[in-house]
């Protein structure tokens, strides 16, 4: 939930920019992979940077989201390029009355197509979440960081406990951001329907799931940034356990006691330990 003063478009656009710079410094988004979304609740002005208006069917009716504002990475552009032109990589989606419609507003220079092909996903999630908590803003993040896709591969990292217990192992901060853990999806195909609806569900206990053999997805109902700091924190827990299973397991990380101490130090609600 965000409240008054609202951000601005521009501020919004800015801080989808810095957001995909950020997850391209991490190496979570090589080439064109990834894409941001947010959806705002208030009444957003988008015809001075976005002109060019169509009328477009959305992925699945949300009746209840009619006039929301989506903001949406456009298909095949780059996270790291969007805080260089903003206008050129997003374009925007306002909800009609009925919800099966939207206006999709871009720029005379937009650089692609169509929004990501992963927007059917990313608008499910909006709309469950959106709908549960009565929030006015949501922030979604797919990204593809190499640490936490590449665990994803190895058949025991598959089982959500024992992926859990070893990730948040190694900083007291991991469990204190990301207390419900990490969820787990199996591969499904990307843009799918399958990957669609296993993302709302395990969306709904989660801030960041696996979409395994892919890569993550994140929400937020604050801001962009917290949705890309879900991906490194969960990807730096990723990194950490892979140092570990190339040093052959030296580390001890955290044990159980002092990961249920600090939970009770910083009274941080948990299941994982
Ligand atoms: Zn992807």
């Amino acid at each position: 939930m965000i409240s008054e003063p609202y951000p601005e478009l521009d501020d919004m656009l800015t801080m989808m920019g810095a957001a995909g710079r950020h997850l391209a410094e991490i190496e979570a988004s090589e080439g064109a992979a990834g894409n941001i979304s947010v959806c705002m609740r208030w009444k957003v002005e988008l015809r001075t940077r976005f002109p060019v208006i169509a009328e477009m069917e959305l992925p699945q009716p949300v009746p209840e989201l009619a006039g929301a504002t989506f903001l949406v990475s456009g298909s095949g552009r780059r996270l790291r390029e969007i805080i260089d032109d903003p206008t050129a990589n997003i374009a925007c989606i306002t909800v009609n009355a009925g919800g099966r419609t939207g206006r999709l507003f871009t720029s005379y220079h937009q650089r692609f197509e169509r929004v990501t092909s992963e927007f059917n996903s990313h608008l499910a999630v909006h709309y469950d979440q959106m709908l549960a908590s009565g929030s006015n803003f949501h922030a979604i993040i797919h990204a593809q960081p190499i640490h936490l896709t590449y665990l994803s591969h190895i058949p025991r990292y598959q089982d959500e406990s024992y992926l859990n217990t070893h990730l948040l192992r190694w900083q007291p901060e991991t469990i204190i951001n990301l207390p419900e853990g990490i969820g787990f999806i199996p591969f499904r195909i990307p843009g799918s329907p399958q990957l669609m609806a296993a993302s709302v569900e395990c969306l709904r206990s989660h801030r960041i799931v696996i979409w395994a053999k892919h890569g993550v997805m994140a929400r937020s109902d604050v801001s962009v940034k917290r949705a890309a700091d879900r991906v490194e924190y969960a990807e730096t827990a990723a990194k950490y356990e892979y140092l570990n299973l190339a040093a052959r397991e030296a580390g001890e990380g955290l044990s159980v006691d002092e990961i249920r101490t600090i939970c009770n130090s910083f009274h941080i609600q948990q299941t994982i330990f």
